[in-house]
């Protein structure tokens, strides 16, 4: 009996799941997705890629000089390297649709503009 008067509880109820990707995700406050790098403030002092636990950092050159990549597939999503930088030059966006069959486009490579 007990079950039937579950069922009809929930009868009336929208489902709690959603046709995703048809339907629009919205992401939960503080949903900690994709890295983002501000090479412009970034100083190279390579904190972030030492703190990393995955390894899903790498400085590409020396210093003020230097360029990022960011790894996801390699990626924790823990927040560590934006805790870990003395600039700010990290966030992390709540974007999480990052899935691609080319394993190439799964490197984001954040360069310093040419003229700095
Ligand atoms: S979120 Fe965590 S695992 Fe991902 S790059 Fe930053 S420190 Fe590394
Ligand atoms: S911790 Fe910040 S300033 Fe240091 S290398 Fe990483 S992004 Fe650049």
């Amino acid at each position: 009996m007990a079950m039937e008067r579950e069922l009809l509880k929930h009868l009336a109820k929208k489902p709690a799941t959603m046709l995703y990707p048809f339907e629009k995700y919205q992401p939960i406050e503080g949903t900690r997705a994709k890295i983002e790098i501000d090479v412009t403030k970034c100083i190279g002092c390579g904190t972030c890629v030492f703190d990393c636990p995955a390894f899903a950092l790498e400085m590409v050159g020396k210093g003020l000089t230097c360029d990022m990549k960011w790894y996801p597939m390699q990626c924790v999503y823990c927040g560590q390297c934006v805790e870990s930088c003395p600039r700010n030059a990290i966030k992390q966006t709540d974007e999480f649709a990052l899935a691609n069959t080319k394993k190439e486009e799964l490197i984001y490579e954040f360069k310093r503009p040419k003229n700095e």
